[in-house]
């Protein structure tokens, strides 16, 4: 027999993986001694047992549950479903990586027309027994039976009409009788059967409800965007329930041990007095700041606080606490590693050293590497803020400064931003649903939350400018309308956003570049002092390079020189090297190239000062370069003395059929050698002009792309090695060079060894070797992609994160066949994957020399290769 069930008191923090994260921190303060309401945890195995059995729960863990709950009563001292005095229990998830607001909770479970009764005899409060039936009533219906909040949100309006009542809390005992007994007869209408009475039937309706919940839209869109694997699967919480909603001596709340914006030392966090935790979290009512409750309720303020300091001194780490008080006692709710803007990772790691709690190591591996992103956004212009006109301010939830156009929907917000639109997505509130949406924007603002609101949270997750609780807008939703400050927007008028400040403004704000440094160099030194990987950068621009070259770039790892053929003064010229009808013609033209490549090849060399440069020759079809424009056509047929006609003629003889299988890449050079010529020549004058001037010393690589053959790589080598020679014998000098290949195609690895006899490096072109790998194309797969992540087929974007599997098995085995022919073989990354953590991790264990990566990536790449090495030790 399996065990699938635990009581708090068998688990520890070390069990996460089997029992969640939430459920091993419960078990884990349950050893510690402190007031936690008791429960047990349905283990993530009896979840992943729930799936692989098509999603049904085996009598025997069913069995286990009802024991669990049976030594729950005991230590209760109560009855589920008891007239006189019932238990009550919570039902949450809680997976090994906490994934706040994407899977279910419910709260007051248990309850039934007959322990309602016993509840309010019990608590001599019906007012509050009723409240608390009601609210399960309505969580039971969305969250498990899927039955949309909205029909019970206008039941309580209309009662809370028909009665006066401004807020819930007016409704009396009675009202919410009568509220009772119209959620059911919903509930009877929408399920066709009445509002279940067996307290028993209800938890297990909940634990399927919260093991579904594992596989909802919003649940895959998070694991996908955080790397989470989709077998993990959720553990479930079942927990006494304490009250929070019992009177002015009850309260619930949210804190930190340390501020999530900003990572400054000392409590921070808010609470509500009479409430339940949804309504803190759910960001309905807007919370009071936590040191309020010293006032409050001192005893439990001071209670409070010593066990915050002991869990942060237990876990040597920031924590995020749930706490409720039910009428003056204190009982913790859950603890978790806080989450918090990379900007707050940073300080409180650098803090957490100073305070000798943790070494260098555990720093580095304390922040997430794809956070430092966060780091590297935008803050308004200091002068265009000066002029902005503020028209409000509310909770600054998430740094940064965001400008854009005022949509009200996810749906929409996803949409304009897909038309290259800056958004800023106005909502009464977010829900996990609107994440897409949320991600697609700039900046979010809210109506109503607080800090732990589900806008803020998540908005700092993704390091999106988030500005909350801005109760003073008046908001029509569905009229696409908000007020503030005086100023009346419609979708698709410009606001800003500070993020930082919590400042909202009129308008359109230029925003400025991020800069670095402080707490994020200590962090960046300490991980290279750790890391074995190199760090490139992928950059074709004097600009960008030196910009990598300032996050910490140590070289270029990929220069694709098309990017520099579509200039207005270049592109006619390529355009007419690609219609020539004779060699000398094409020649000419591409001699008209030579300075232009020359010029900017020269600018890299001088933007890295000596550092290597790898320049990848020629690579996408040449249809790419044709005009389609009637103007552009007409142009090129007077300078190429050609008809109209004949220019479209050859334009359409261009056209490639699966242009990402074309005639691309080397095979370019194999039929025009002279480009290859050309470009070797631009590559080698620049090298030595800039060697002399600066005083550099330039070694330059030359990078050969979509190799599929050791002979296709020796022809177009040859031509390479005769024009370098020709130019050094030229200027009389004794540069040196190298000429390597990307491996991109699949053949390539496969015959790596071979290749490797020409390659003096390789630079792995996943790019390309994963759409060759899976048969798809790069171009094309967003269209379909979806309905793979929908259908559970793919868990990520395989051109996003490496498929460590499939294409990273032909890295593997060309990176072990290029050794064995060439031992001392230099092997990079340059496709996507370069700049992607768990991908990184993967080339430091294959041994690779450098991963290459966007100027931002360097140096998310530069902490994910430490992190690698320090797990690896
Ligand atoms: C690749 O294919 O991974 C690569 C870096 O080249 P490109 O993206 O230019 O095809
Ligand atoms: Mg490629």
């Amino acid at each position: 027999m399996g065990k699938w069930v635990y009581s708090f008191e068998e688990g520890n923090a070390g069990m996460r993986n089997l029992l969640g994260g939430k459920g091993a921190n419960l078990a884990e303060m349950t050893n510690l001694g402190l007031p936690i309401p008791q429960g047990f945890t349905v283990t993530t195995e009896a979840c992943t047992d729930y799936y692989a059995s098509g999603r049904q729960i085996s009598d025997e863990v069913r069995e286990q549950i009802f024991a669990a709950l049976s030594e729950l009563e005991k230590k209760q001292g109560k009855k589920f479903g008891d007239t006189e005095n019932p238990l009550l229990v919570s039902v949450r998830s809680g997976a090994r990586a906490s994934m706040p607001g994407m899977m279910d909770t419910i709260l007051n479970l248990g309850l039934t027309d007959v322990a309602v009764e016993g509840f309010a005899k019990k608590t001599g409060n019906p007012r509050f027994a009723y409240d608390s039936y009601r609210r399960f009533i309505q969580m039971f219906s969305d969250v498990v039976m899927e039955i949309p909040k909205s029909y019970f949100e206008r039941i309580l309006d209309e009662i809370k009409e028909a009665k006066g009542a401004k807020f819930d809390t007016d409704l009396t005992a009675e009202d919410l009788k009568q509220v009772i007994v119209r959620f059911k007869t919903v509930y009877a209408e929408k399920m066709g059967r009445a509002f279940p009475q067996d307290p028993g039937e209800q938890l297990m309706e909940a634990v399927k409800a919260v093991f579904r919940s594992w596989d909802n839209e919003r649940a895959i869109v998070y694991r996908r965007m955080n790397d989470i694997p989709g077998d993990w699967g959720t553990a479930v919480n079942v927990q006494a329930m304490v009250f929070g909603n019992m009177g002015n001596t009850s309260g619930t709340g949210v804190a930190f041990t340390r501020n999530p914006s900003t990572g400054e030392k000392g409590i921070y966090g808010e609470y509500l007095i009479n409430a339940q935790g949804e309504d803190v979290v759910a960001g309905i009512r807007t919370p009071q700041p936590i040191t309020r409750l010293e006032q409050d309720l001192p005893e439990c303020f001071k209670q409070f606080m010593e066990i915050a300091n002991k869990l942060e001194d237990h876990y040597r780490d920031m924590q995020d606490m749930e706490f409720t008080i039910e009428d003056g006692r204190l009982f913790f709710l859950q603890t978790r590693n806080g989450k918090r803007t990379a900007q707050a990772a940073l300080q409180i790691a650098c803090d957490l050293v100073d305070e000798g709690k943790i070494s260098p190591e555990e720093a580095v591996l304390r922040i997430e590497a794809k956070s430092l992103d966060q780091l590297l956004h935008p803050t308004f212009d200091a002068e265009a803020l000066k002029k902005g006109t503020v028209i409000g301010q509310a909770l600054p939830a998430s740094p940064g400064a965001a400008a854009g156009k005022v949509y009200f929907t996810a749906a929409e917000a996803k949409a304009a931003h897909e038309k290259g639109e800056r958004v800023v997505l106005v909502r009464l509130e977010t829900s996990p649903e609107d994440i897409e949406g949320m991600h697609a924007s700039e900046g979010i603002l809210t109506v109503r939350g607080g800090m732990t609101s589900h806008a803020a949270v998540v908005a700092r997750g993704m390091g999106t400018c988030c500005v909350s609780g801005c109760g003073d807008i008046s908001i029509n939703e569905e009229d696409k309308v908000f007020e503030l400050g005086g100023h009346t927007y419609h979708e698709g008028d410009y606001i800003s956003l500070d993020g930082s400040t919590g400042k909202i403004y009129d308008g359109d704000i230029q925003t400025r570049e991020a800069s670095i440094s402080g707490n994020f160099d200590r962090m960046m030194k300490w991980a290279d002092s750790f890391r074995k990987l190199q760090v490139r950068t992928n950059a074709d621009t004097p600009a960008d390079a030196a910009n990598a070259v300032k996050y910490g770039a140590e070289g270029i790892g990929l220069c694709r020189t098309e990017h520099m053929f579509f200039e207005e003064d270049r592109i006619p010229k390529i355009r007419q090297m690609i219609l020539s009808r004779t060699l000398q013609e094409r020649e000419k033209a591409l001699n008209e190239l030579i300075p232009y490549q020359k010029g900017d090849f020269k600018g890299l060399y001088e933007a890295m000062e000596g550092r290597p440069v790898t320049i990848r020759f020629l690579d996408p079809p040449l249809h790419e370069f044709v005009p389609t424009e009637q103007d552009d056509i007409d142009d090129l047929a007077v300078k190429m003395m050609m008809t109209a006609e004949e220019v479209q003629e050859i334009c359409d003889s261009l056209h490639e059929f699966n242009p990402m299988m074309g005639h691309r890449g080397c095979r370019l050079a194999v039929t025009y050698p002279e480009i290859a010529r050309m470009q070797t020549r631009a590559v080698m004058e620049a090298a030595i002009e800039v060697r002399a001037e600066k005083g550099y010393d330039i070694v330059p690589e030359i990078m050969i792309p979509l190799v599929g053959d050791r002979k296709e790589l020796k022809f177009v080598k040859d031509v390479v090695v005769e024009t370098a020679e020709a130019v050094k014998k030229e200027k009389n000098s004794d540069i040196q060079y190298h000429i390597g290949t990307m491996i991109e195609i699949p053949r390539a690895a496969l015959l790596a060894n071979e290749i490797a006899e020409e390659a003096e490096f390789f630079s792995f072109g996943t790019n390309d070797l994963t759409q060759m790998t899976f048969g798809f194309s790069r171009d094309d797969a967003g269209k379909f992609l979806g309905d793979y992540y929908k259908n559970k087929i793919y868990e990520s974007d395989p051109f996003a994160r490496l498929d460590q599997k499939g294409v990273g098995q032909l890295v593997q085995m060309a990176a072990e066949k290029g050794r064995s022919t060439r031992p001392d073989i230099k092997l990079g990354i340059c496709g996507e994957h370069g700049g992607d953590p768990s991908s990184i991790e993967f080339c430091h264990k294959v041994g690779l020399t450098y991963v290459s990566c966007s100027p931002y990536r360097v140096p998310i790449a530069r902490l994910a290769a430490a992190q690698a090495a320090i797990k690896q030790k």
